[in-house]
């Protein structure tokens, strides 16, 4: 389980409200949608290659 590094963005992008979203960048796995760090080579979720 990877659960702390979700919890890791979602404090992050609560930080960010009433600026520019757009600094979080989400990678989607193509094979079960999971959003993964941009700088993730494979799904957290599924370990598909991104
Ligand atoms: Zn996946």
């Amino acid at each position: 389980m990877a659960g702390g590094m979700i919890k890791d963005v979602l404090h992050e992008a609560d930080l960010n409200l009433g600026g520019k979203p757009e600094k979080i960048i989400m990678l989607k796995c193509p094979a079960c949608g999971t959003l993964n760090e941009e700088n993730s080579k494979f799904c957290q979720e599924c370990g598909q290659k991104i």
